[in-house]
């Protein structure tokens, strides 16, 4: 899991933790200097303990009662879909306009990092 976190501005320009597609507002500071961040979904008990910089991740408590807000996910989802669905659509093609597809629907299929 990619540890790095990124800071972010919320509406009200509250600070927010960004990780791993999920935001999480600060809650409070320990006594150790850590900050504690607690997810913004609301029914999300999941929260997060950075250093006293934030700038890195200490501890990760609990599991998302839901999906990631993951566009790259989801985007990554569909553009495999349609690499799969055109090739299959080849099969009616002649030979060079398949191999010309196919190689296209290569390079697209590998620009997308897994
Ligand atoms: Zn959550």
């Amino acid at each position: 899991m990619e540890n790095k976190i990124q800071l972010i501005q919320s509406k009200k320009g509250k600070q927010l933790v960004l990780l791993n597609f999920n935001k999480y507002r600060h809650v409070r500071t320990r006594k150790d200097g850590m900050h504690k961040w607690l997810c913004t979904v609301k029914t999300c008990y999941a929260s997060i303990v950075t250093d006293g910089h934030k700038t890195s991740i200490v501890n990760i408590i609990g599991e998302h009662t839901h999906e990631s807000n993951s566009l790259v996910k989801i985007e990554r989802q569909i553009l495999r879909e349609n690499c799969k669905r055109q090739a299959e659509d080849g099969i009616s093609t002649r030979p060079i306009k398949i191999i010309r597809k196919e190689l296209m629907n290569s390079v697209m299929c590998s620009v997308v990092p897994y």
